[in-house]
């Protein structure tokens, strides 16, 4: 490229983490998707917007009085008290008469007017010379958080409605504002937030949205309505493309073609490694409608479900019925291959608005998510595993717990599902007894003592993506510190042996779900460890086919013994990328 046309066009670099090329016109969202934006509505909206705030007043209201229950049983009833006063502002008939009278009057979304009122009355009572008042005001902000949070559970997003296909620049977005994109309308997302690992970025390679995630503050340099080109493969925003750019890209999209013919060549072809091991391949699922995708791209079931992605966007939670129907169409539609459940990993950055309260933690990846969440909601608990026990009387299902850390975690687990197999033989339902049941190994105690773990489930799975975040101490989700979020990190790679030893003296299975099994760069490390499966996204499948069936078993092992004498992520990702190269160095581009 010439510097004539360099200066013409600007260019972001970001990290690419859903493949594919995006051009078209940009919509720019600024607001952190927590704040709440403003739209029009209709006359004919109102007493649908209205109703929309009597449930959010009822739900906040039920949240309120849970909490002070729990706090009542745990500290004592005087501490509970307080939250009378957060119920004294939802039940405040003047503030509630406001907010009905400004939505006729200025016809917007009611989570805009509520949250307007509510600073007003907020506003006046904390200029007030009086502690108490002083006190109330930060009551109402509270609990203003609290329902506007409950709205917003239900509500679509003003920016999700746009109906032009766009490509969507965002300071941040959440998985569950992802998981609810059409594809024929957002044609690429870019955000100033974000890593390759955040559910956001697995969200969008699910939907196979190309996307680019950690600009930093691109959201401020750009204005809706210019044009771009998105290039997901390299993490590339290019702002007003020059001509030369265009043409180089229309190349290297009929390269790109013709890599991804290749490889559908492969789809019915077995991930066999050249020397002749069998490694199993599945799909990653975050949606039941994305399971066409699993046999398109030519993956042996689904070996990670994450269960959690259908409730973020919805009211309640799903009853055992709903959940049984749906477990069951996947089942079926991937049998006799294997579909893995994993049960609710509610928490971290996935929080279902409106469905359960989670509160706001300080550390929310280390806080109530996954099975800690599901240990103490037995119900909801209880009502997902008869679900997933009633679909495996139909399909290959198998059960994993998500985030065990221990032992005693480990068998709570397994007792309440041996109690909900129990009721289900007393009532004469069916399931499969022969069921696989699994622990997923992302924590790095389980890691340790996977040995003790082992003895006790039919396989593992191992979820990178927390396993690297916590033994790294380092956030997953967080652009600024991505440098230090090293896959071949030398401690992150003595854990993984860990795991894999253990799991074969005691005679299961492990696999890898994290995004480290979708990473061609990495496939030798992995095979070398000894893994039995690999379940990667849907679209990063046929690579990972290619990879394995260009390599030999042996060769990776030998390659993992050298590994394991050096003392750098860097060093180590080198050596990989050797034998990745040699092997199938067309992929890497
Ligand atoms: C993981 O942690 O690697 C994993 C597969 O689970 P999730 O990405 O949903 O946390
Ligand atoms: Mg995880």
């Amino acid at each position: 490229m010439s510097d004539d046309n360099a200066r013409q066009e600007i260019r972001f670099q970001g990290a690419g983490v859903s493949p594919g090329v995006a051009r078209g016109t940009i919509h720019v969202v600024r607001d952190d998707f927590d704040d709440v934006a403003r739209h029009p509505i209709e006359h004919s909206q109102i007493a649908n917007e209205i109703g929309r705030f009597e449930t959010a007043l009822i739900q906040t209201r039920m949240q309120i009085l849970e909490m002070q229950q729990k706090i009542a049983e745990s500290i004592g009833a005087k501490d509970a008290g307080i939250f009378d006063a957060h119920l004294l502002v939802i039940e405040d008939r003047t503030l509630i008469d406001e907010v009905l009278r400004k939505l006729e009057s200025d016809l917007c979304n009611v989570e805009w007017v509520f949250q307007e009122v509510a600073a007003g009355y907020s506003e006046t009572l904390s200029k007030i010379d009086d502690p108490y008042l002083r006190e109330r005001a930060l009551d109402i902000q509270d609990v203003t958080k609290r329902v506007v949070r409950n709205l917003q559970g239900k509500a679509p997003k003003p920016f999700l409605a746009i109906t032009e296909p766009h490509i969507l620049i965002a300071h941040n977005l959440t998985p569950s504002d992802t998981a609810t994109m059409d594809r024929a309308r957002v044609l690429g997302i870019a955000t100033d937030f974000g890593s390759r690992t955040s559910h956001t970025a697995i969200m969008a390679r699910s939907l196979e949205i190309p996307a680019i995630v950690g600009l930093h503050d691109v959201t401020e340099k750009l204005e809706t309505g210019e044009n771009v080109l998105l290039d997901g493969y390299t993490g590339l925003l290019i702002v007003d493309p020059t001509p030369e750019t265009l043409a180089r890209y229309e190349e290297m999209e009929v390269w790109r073609v013709q890599v991804a013919r290749d490889l559908k060549q492969l789809r019915d072809t077995k991930s066999t490694t050249r020397d002749g091991h069998h490694i199993v391949l599945s799909a990653n699922i975050e949606l039941p409608t994305d399971v066409d995708s699993v046999s398109t791209h030519g993956a042996e079931g689904i070996g990670l479900y994450r269960t959690e992605f259908l409730y973020l966007n919805r009211g309640t939670l799903p009853n055992e019925e709903e959940q049984y129907e749906t477990y069951r169409k996947v089942a079926e539609h991937v049998r006799p291959d294997p579909l893995i459940i994993r049960t609710f990993d509610l928490g971290g950055d996935k929080l279902a608005a409106g469905t359960v309260d989670l509160g706001d933690e300080m550390n929310p990846f280390l806080g109530w998510r996954a099975i800690r969440f599901c240990l103490e909601n037995i119900d909801i608990f209880k009502t997902q595993l008869r679900a997933i026990l009633r679909a495996s009387a139909v399909g290959n299902v198998k059960i994993m717990f998500p985030m065990i850390s221990g032992l005693e975690e480990l068998r709570r687990a397994m007792s309440v599902l041996n109690e909900c197999k129990d009721e289900l033989r007393k009532s004469g339902i069916e399931f499969s007894e022969a069921a696989e049941a699994g622990a997923m190994i992302e924590v790095p105690s389980a890691a340790i003592s996977a040995d003790a773990l082992a003895r006790e489930v039919d396989f593992f799975s191992i979820g990178t993506n927390d396993l690297i975040q916590y033994t790294i101490a380092v956030d997953r989700g967080n652009e600024r510190i991505a440098h230090l979020y090293e896959p071949t990190h030398p401690a992150v790679l003595r854990l993984l042996k860990m795991i894999a030893d253990a799991a074969h003296a005691n005679n299961i299975w492990v696999g890898v779900c994290g995004e480290m099994a979708g990473d061609i760069a990495l496939t030798p490390l992995l095979l070398g460890f000894g893994v039995d499966e690999l379940s990667a996204s849907a679209v990063l499948v046929p690579r990972v086919k290619r990879a394995v069936q260009s390599l030999a078993l042996d060769e990776c092992k030998q390659l993992v013994d050298e590994i394991l004498k050096l003392e750098t992520a860097s060093e180590i990702l080198v050596r990989c990328l050797e034998l990745a190269n040699k092997r199938y160095g067309d992929l890497l581009g």
